[in-house]
């Protein structure tokens, strides 16, 4: 704990306040976010401390700009804007030619700092920001940080709710509160108002401070060793609840047939009096927002993030925010895989296989996976029917569903055993009971249907043309296809722990910028926790 008293350009003073209920916190079950926050490690964030200072003092520099222009056409109206924001989207493209599946933030210039980063520390700000002193950045970033770890979402309204009303968080991060006779009192070390926290955030975001800090931290946790590595990814989608609503708008495909299309709602930047005629772009009130399907009767108004990890650990290594959240998952996997090996070229080296869900059952994806980056895709079998074949059937069978399992005219499911690929045929086997013999002794249906001449079960081959769905090559039905596709849901796990645990999956701000950001913000915090656990 430091002391409160530190001057402008004053060296902290090396002395060490024990706070009596530090001790007890450092000792209840619950406590991880307040010990990861005591030993929180300063010295490694000293390099983004002074890029945060740097993109402070730009930041400052900035305010009072006109909002830019996003390439709409003067005096453009607003069911104008709406078409031309409509058909910019990812899904109004087609897929093979779709600028931008993933969300890409603002492209930031990497230069080195102006601020020396080894001067910086705890209470220890840079004195070239003009006016009065900033806020100090590791007190700011622990109290982002320690806001996830007790299970909320990294949004400036809710640290600014606890760093007011938990005194030992406050404390942890490094504020003290503002002494009663002094309210006038402002420095670096005194609880941030809002305001503060929203500039924060905001700064670390549009200078992409909290990506790079996110890819940094899950590399240190790849290069010590608390991540292992795999030879495996897993990857899925999952949506958030938008914090918007949405107008449905009609518009006409280029066959000249009518559509609809839900879409945020537009609006404008400036603060004009009569939106009609002045001169700025109308753009969409929640970017990136869109219809996210699950089913047939299952819709959500919300973002989609796609997540990938590593299956045997369970842990997820990226979280990124889908430009366009109406986009499919079988669109999504390939370019997050392809980013995931550019972030972590060494992990890359040992991937050799990755999964997913029926969404990316597909040949040419397939294809697309082993020639670009050198992997395996396999998902879950989709057989794109959802009838059972009956016709041309072995004696005793009554129908084979699209999975490829027979089912005989008893009612019993046929274990898969195997391919003759010389003859062309699947070959199966009746199951066996409790006591080990086969089905078939006893069966009522024995007579028409096992020849009666044997005492062991039913054994029956079926024609690859019999099931055209199935690929012979990698038959879904096959023990092995099942054992690696049993590591499959583990990312589901990742998902919970991100969205529920250390989070909300209700968003509280609007835009693909401000979605991302909170998906790294519980990313940086998650990969703490992880080192922290290990
Ligand atoms: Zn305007």
């Amino acid at each position: 704990m430091l002391s409160p008293h530190v001057t402008e350009g004053h060296p902290i003073p090396l002395f060490h306040e024990v706070h009596a209920d530090d001790e007890y916190l450092l000792n209840t079950i619950d406590g991880e976010w307040f010990e990861i926050l005591h030993d929180f490690a300063w010295e490694d964030y000293r390099a983004h401390a002074a890029a945060y200072y740097d993109a402070l003092y730009a930041f400052n520099l900035d305010q009072g700009e006109i909002p830019k222009d996003a390439g709409g056409a003067i005096g453009e109206t607003k069911a104008a804007a709406q078409q031309r924001l409509l058909f910019d989207r990812t899904t109004m493209q087609p897929p093979e030619t779709a600028r931008q599946i993933l969300y890409q933030g603002p492209t930031v210039e990497w230069k080195s700092p102006t601020v020396n980063p080894m001067t910086l520390a705890p209470g220890i700000v840079p004195v070239r920001l003009a006016g009065r002193q900033p806020k100090c950045f590791f007190g700011l970033f622990k109290s982002f940080l320690g806001t996830v770890l007790m299970g909320f979402p990294a949004e400036p309204e809710q640290v600014h709710l606890l760093l007011k009303s938990n005194p030992s968080f406050a404390r942890v991060c490094g504020f003290t509160p503002k002494e009663k006779d002094k309210p006038w009192q402002y420095g670096p070390l005194q609880i941030p108002s809002l305001r503060k926290l929203e500039q924060f955030d905001q700064v670390m975001r549009e200078a992409g401070l909290w990506d790079r800090i996110k890819v940094s931290e899950v590399t240190a946790n790849l290069q010590s060793g608390v991540i292992k590595k795999e030879n495996e990814l897993v990857g899925d989608t999952t949506h958030y609840h938008a914090y918007s609503g949405f107008e449905t708008v009609a518009y006409e495909d280029d066959k000249g047939n009518a559509k609809k299309k839900s879409q945020s709602k537009v609006t404008k930047a400036c603060r004009c009096d009569d939106w009609a005629s002045c001169s700025h772009d109308w753009e969409l009130t929640d970017d990136g927002a869109g219809t996210v399907v699950k089913s047939k009767t299952k819709m959500y108004w919300g973002h989609k993030a796609s997540v990938i990890g590593l299956p045997k650990q369970g842990v997820a290594l990226d979280a990124m925010a889908v430009a366009d959240a109406a986009t499919h998952d079988g669109q999504t996997f390939f370019p997050h895989v392809e980013k995931v090996f550019n972030d972590y070229p060494d992990l890359a080296t040992s991937i050799n296989r990755v999964l997913y869900d029926s969404a990316c059952d597909d040949a040419e994806l397939k294809t697309r996976f082993k020639d670009a980056l050198g992997v395996e895709l396999k998902a879950s079998f989709n057989p794109r029917r959802s009838k059972a074949t009956t016709e041309a059937l072995p004696r005793g069978i009554e129908k084979i569903t699209p999975y490829g399992v027979p089912v005989c005219s008893a009612g019993h499911e046929m274990d898969y055993r195997g391919i003759r690929y010389d003859r062309e045929k699947f070959i199966y086997e009746a199951p066996t009971q409790n006591d080990g013999t086969s089905v078939c002794v006893g069966c009522p249906e024995r007579t028409e249907c096992c020849n009666s001449s044997t005492q062991t079960g039913r054994t029956l081959t079926v024609s690859f043309d019999t099931l055209p769905q199935i690929d012979s090559n990698d038959p879904p039905m096959a023990k092995r296809f099942k054992a690696i596709m049993r590591r499959r849901p583990s990312v589901e796990r990742m998902i919970k722990r991100l969205k529920c645990d250390l989070g909300d999956d209700r968003l509280s701000k609007r835009g693909n910028q401000s979605f991302q950001a909170y998906l790294d913000k519980t990313m940086i915090a998650y990969h703490l926790l992880i080192r922290h656990l290990h």
